[in-house]
């Protein structure tokens, strides 16, 4: 995560985002490449979908449960009746405010379909221009 983090210091820089992280040591059996793509995805919207000067929180940490990953943002949001559906291969929210950031609308089909490969779980809370929390549940193997 950490390295992941520095290959978007421009992209941070050039919209004046704050990046905030707390990463305990977690050591678990993965897919690398898979979980790096997933983190990439999920990063990548909250810088995408961030206004200037926004804050972006990124959080790992083990429990009992299982390994958690939390990416936080306070960017523009996502409307209640669109969160069913963003899991959805191509589907984007409200093509008006969506075209000017550009995309496929396919990351998070990605990211769900690896979180399911790893047996993990991933949850989303957000509200209308307060941010976007993504929660990551990963089982130690
Ligand atoms: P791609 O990732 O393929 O380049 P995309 O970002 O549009 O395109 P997804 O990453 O699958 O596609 O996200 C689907 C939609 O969910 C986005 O178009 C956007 O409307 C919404 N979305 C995803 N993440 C966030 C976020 N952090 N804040 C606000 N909206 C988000
Ligand atoms: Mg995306």
């Amino acid at each position: 995560i950490k390295s992941i983090t520095l290959n978007f210091e421009k992209s941070l820089l050039d919209k004046r985002l704050v990046l905030e992280t707390h990463l305990e040591d977690v050591f678990l059996y993965a897919d690398k490449d898979k979980i790096t793509q997933v983190i990439i995805n999920l990063l990548s919207n909250a810088i995408k979908y961030s206004r200037e000067g926004g804050k972006i929180y990124i959080e790992l940490k083990g429990t009992s449960e299982g390994v958690f990953i939390r990416i936080k943002d306070d960017g523009i949001g996502i409307p209640k009746k669109d969160l069913p559906y963003i899991f959805e291969r191509f589907y984007r929210v409200d093509q008006s405010r969506n075209k000017k950031t550009g995309g496929a609308g396919i990351g998070l089909s990605i990211v769900k379909r690896i979180i399911n490969m790893h047996n993990g779980e991933i949850s989303v809370k957000s509200e209308l221009n307060k941010g976007t929390e993504f929660i990551i549940k990963l089982p130690y193997k």
